[in-house]
């Protein structure tokens, strides 16, 4: 299985992301510039059942797409929640992949409340998983 390393400290903020928002799915782009820094810029969901669907806000996407390019970053993950699912993707998800080449990160709060975190990469209808290995180093 591939695997990358993600800073222990953005596993953290997914975390308390997900945490604050256990009803509904939250969901958000990460970036990583050439140091290997990575950064988090959470989306507002606009699913119309944001209990088992994500939509990244259009507005915010680009806005977010555009700073990483102002600071030389690029798109590394996608990251949404699943409150009551497990770490996943569903069919919906699969379908509406339009990043292939870029981590698709699943946190879930399934398994009684305790947020697990899987990766994968998602090509055409294939999903491959991704090992994701938090590691201590810090993230900007
Ligand atoms: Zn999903």
């Amino acid at each position: 299985m591939n695997a990358v390393q993600l800073p222990r400290s953005i596993v953290d903020e997914l975390i308390r992301l997900v945490q604050a928002s256990p009803q509904e799915e939250i969901c958000g782009l990460m970036s990583r510039d050439r140091h290997g820094f990575w950064k988090c810029y959470p989306v507002p969901n606009r699913a119309a059942d944001r209990k088992h669907c994500f939509t990244l806000d259009a507005k915010t996407q680009i806005d977010a797409m555009r700073t990483m390019r102002h600071h030389g970053e690029e798109l590394a993950a996608i990251y949404h929640s699943h409150p009551n699912s497990p770490p996943f993707p569903s069919p919906a998800d699969i379908a509406q992949h339009e990043y292939p080449g870029v981590l698709y990160l699943i946190i879930s709060l399934s398994a009684r409340g305790k947020p697990t975190l899987r990766g994968f990469h998602i090509h055409e209808q294939t999903v491959e998983e991704i090992a994701i290995d938090p590691e201590e180093a810090a993230s900007r």
